[in-house]
């Protein structure tokens, strides 16, 4: 059934064409509350989250530009493998996006959300002691199981030391979410599918106007392209591009995402995200033989089977060097914000701080100090 369901998915993905665009008739409102530029995690998220809360959105996105969150995985795992800690503040987080993304598939009639746990394969003996000593403690014990696996799909997955389970973990078919939400805002006529022109803006004390359209604010969640933005590009960005390869394997289990080295992630019909790399040199979206010879390589230790390669995707995440949100609004003109920086984890963090932001734009409650703009000032 759902593999079925991942099938038809994985032709639209590739059949852009077929989206349906209403811009040729468009009778659009011209005065909103928030005119958001940009339609990735961050921007699709942050918009839903004004909707919920009865605010009016316009969202303009270019879709022919580059966009990570069409590549990523969509996992969301609260813990940091290497020293089996939380990961920054995932016990806020998990529960937040739990509740936002299912409500965003009974808003759409959708599904796109996922409970998936994630099977960590160890490599050493000693990392299970370490494991198994994390379990028990009272910080961790609701992610992390407190038993070794070592008959986990043995025919197909190389385990010869064992594996455990992190709980908890979520996936979101980013690719889906975002499209189901550019139907609805093109449904709903809220969408301009054009490049953003920063000569068209004029910016008020109180109110921001772009073309024909007015609004209180305008939210700029570009991705790393922020660094087009003359209003945001002092914000020290550190981008990196990652790929990932989709590959057939057959045999493998659907339900869980493993991970050792690289992660495997089910998308149905015996389809895999695999990956991912990091490059902080070449910032752009195309995929390269050095990462498919990396990626590959870790794929072929954790499998016994052969795999096909289907495709191979590119994106730039937008990373800052404390891997914190950049959330707020320009130093010198309040009508104008920024909600960007989701690093290697934007299904996780845009939830959340897209409310808390709200909050702080509608009711001026104070955002946190560690994704507030006012930290580079
Ligand atoms: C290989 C890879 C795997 C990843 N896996 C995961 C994962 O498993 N889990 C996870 O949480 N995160 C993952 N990430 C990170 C995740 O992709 C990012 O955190 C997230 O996508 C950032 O979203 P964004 O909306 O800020 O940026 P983007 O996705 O880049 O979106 C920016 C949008 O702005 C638009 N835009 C920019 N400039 C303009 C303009 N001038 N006019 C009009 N439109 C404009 C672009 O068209 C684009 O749609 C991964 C990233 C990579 C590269």
């Amino acid at each position: 059934m759902q593999s079925e369901k991942y099938n038809l998915i994985f032709e639209n993905i590739y059949c852009t064409d077929i989206i349906i665009n209403f811009e040729s008739d468009y009778k659009m409102n011209k005065k909103f509350d928030y005119i958001i530029v940009g339609q990735g995690i961050a921007g699709t998220v942050l918009a839903f989250s004004m909707i919920k809360e009865g605010l009016s959105v316009l969202v303009i996105d270019d879709k022919t530009l580059s966009s990570c969150s069409k590549v990523a995985a969509g996992n969301f795992n609260p813990v940091v493998f290497k020293r089996l800690v939380k990961s920054w503040m995932a016990d806020e987080l998990i529960p937040f996006s739990d509740k936002f993304y299912k409500e965003a598939e009974q808003f759409l009639g959708q599904e796109f959300y996922w409970k998936k746990e994630i099977v960590k394969i160890f490599a050493e003996e000693n990392e299970k002691e370490f494991w198994l000593n994390k379990a028990k403690s009272e910080d961790m014990s609701h992610y992390l199981s407190k038993t070794i696996t070592t008959d986990f799909f043995t025919a197909v997955v190389n385990n010869p030391i064992g594996c455990a389970f992190v709980t908890d973990a979520a996936n979101l078919f980013v690719v889906k979410f975002l499209e189901d939400f550019r139907n609805y805002f093109n449904q709903q006529q809220i969408l301009l599918d054009e490049l953003f022109d920063f000569n068209l803006l004029i910016i008020e004390p109180n109110s921001v106007s772009y073309k024909e359209f007015s609004a209180k604010k305008i939210i700029f969640c570009e991705g790393y392209k922020i660094s087009d933005n003359p209003y945001f590009n002092w914000i020290p960005f550190k981008p990196a591009k990652g790929e990932v390869l989709i590959v057939k394997i057959e045999n493998l289990p659907t339900d869980k995402i493993i991970n050792k080295g690289v992660y495997i992630l089910p998308i149905g019909d015996d389809l895999f995200i695999v990956g991912t790399t990091y490059d902080w040199v070449n910032l752009n979206d195309i995929p390269t033989e050095k990462a498919r010879k990396e990626i590959s390589e870790k794929l072929s230790k954790v499998i016994k089977v052969p795999f096909e390669i289907i495709d191979q995707q590119a994106g730039v995440r937008p990373s800052v060097n404390d891997r914190r949100p950049v959330i707020g609004l320009h130093p010198e003109s309040v009508s104008v914000g920024v909600f960007n920086g989701m690093g290697t984890k934007g299904v996780m963090l845009a939830p959340y701080f897209s409310k808390q932001f709200i909050d702080f734009l509608e009711h001026t409650v104070p955002l946190n100090k560690e994704v507030n703009i006012e930290r580079f000032r």
